[in-house]
């Protein structure tokens, strides 16, 4: 089964095989293990050993983009978040439980917030401490650009978090070009290509250091598993790691880094996204983005008019030819999602274009093209 979907994506064998073992957290070659791949994250995060640290949450996505929040926004204090997509909507509910007060900046979810409404939202509103953005928007398939949108909140003296969840490793972002951005967000089961169950934070030290206490949560607080790293070593745990997953990262990185790194699993990325977005238009369908604002990493196509066509129904005749999408979709109208990121490759994606029209002409799906 080529499994095409935006996390837990499709893995190779090595980085499954490496799960097999039983592991011991406090043993020391584990505890050595831990410390490695930090200093390797914190590499791709163009992090500066002292400066930025890698902080693991066992637990989904949502686990560790709720503890950016809670560790860097006081409680009560105003988070402006663009809100052009349903990761970013689920960051507002994320910052709103925690009792942040939350400034929606609205935006379609078929285009990229743009720099200039940052500045003017941050401009109009003094007490806005804080920006919180989604990188790679999964919902739509959209990229947010921290470059520019990062250079308006340094302008405007705030603070950026960054959900880089379905872009890191992929997408370029350099912490150390970034001293507004207190956090960034990841996963284990992306485009690192490892299995999921880790949520990852890299923050700068010194607002850590400055925001300690903020977290009103024992489990989700930054700056109390940066204290307690820096206490008993950057092997160590508070609590008990998903520690097959951790192992299994390692072997991820080591095939990341044979493959390039982060230009070359990009480079692979864009082209999976490439054919698959060339190969819905020869179908007849509608990609929901404009070419523009299509990024690498998921595409969505606007659900055939046809009667004959129904999600359900297309997921499962495409599931019977080997390849699996997401049976749901969360952009503001009707879509089918396709994820590019995984061990994947164009050649493959070609493939799963062909089961596409296979699925479609089984359904009897003539009207394609979005009305
Ligand atoms: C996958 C993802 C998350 C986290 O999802 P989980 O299901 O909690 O792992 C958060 N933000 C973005 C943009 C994502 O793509």
């Amino acid at each position: 089964m080529l499994l095409l979907i935006p996390g837990p994506v499709q893995t190779r064998p090595e980085v499954r095989a490496a799960m097999a073992v039983d592991i011991a957290p406090w043993d020391d070659d584990t505890q050595a293990e831990l410390a490695a791949l930090r200093e390797r994250l914190l590499a791709i995060a163009g992090g500066v050993p002292g400066e930025h640290a890698v902080l693991p949450v066992t637990g989904a996505g949502h686990a560790v983009v709720e503890a950016c929040l809670r560790s860097f926004v006081p409680p009560g204090g105003k988070v402006l978040i663009p809100l052009n997509g349903a990761y970013a909507q689920r960051m507002a509910r994320l910052a709103r439980e925690a009792g942040r007060a939350v400034v929606a900046l609205e935006v379609p979810d078929t285009r990229p917030v743009g720099a200039a409404e940052v500045a003017a939202a941050l401009a109009a509103d003094p007490a806005i401490g804080h920006v919180g953005m989604v990188y790679s928007e999964t919902g739509s398939g959209i990229v947010n650009d921290p470059e520019a949108v990062g250079a308006a909140v340094r302008a405007a003296g705030r603070r950026l978090v960054l959900d880089a969840v379905s872009a890191f490793g992929a997408l370029p972002f350099r912490m150390d070009a970034h001293p507004e951005c207190d956090a960034l967000a990841f996963t284990t089961g992306k485009c690192l290509e490892g299995m999921p169950g880790i949520g990852m934070a890299v923050a700068r030290t010194d607002r850590l250091l400055a925001c300690a206490g903020r977290a009103g949560s024992w489990v989700l607080d930054l700056a109390a598993i940066h204290d307690h790293a820096l206490r008993n070593g950057w092997g160590s745990h508070r609590f008990t790691p998903a520690v097959q997953v951790l192992h299994a990262l390692g072997a991820a990185l080591d095939l990341y880094d044979r493959e390039g790194g982060q230009p070359a699993r990009l480079a692979r990325y864009a082209e999976n996204a490439r054919v698959l977005y060339e190969g819905a238009l020869a179908l007849g369908l509608t990609p929901y983005l404009e070419r523009r604002h299509q990024g690498p990493i998921v595409v969505t196509v606007h659900q055939p008019p046809d009667p004959a066509f129904a999600l359900r129904g297309f997921v499962a005749a495409l599931k019977a030819r080997g390849v699996l999408i997401s049976n749901f979709f969360s952009t503001a109208t009707p879509t089918f999602r396709v994820g590019c990121i995984g061990a994947v490759t164009p050649g493959e994606m070609g493939a799963a274009v062909a089961a596409m029209r296979d699925a479609l002409d089984s359904l009897g799906v003539r009207r394609r093209a979005a009305a």
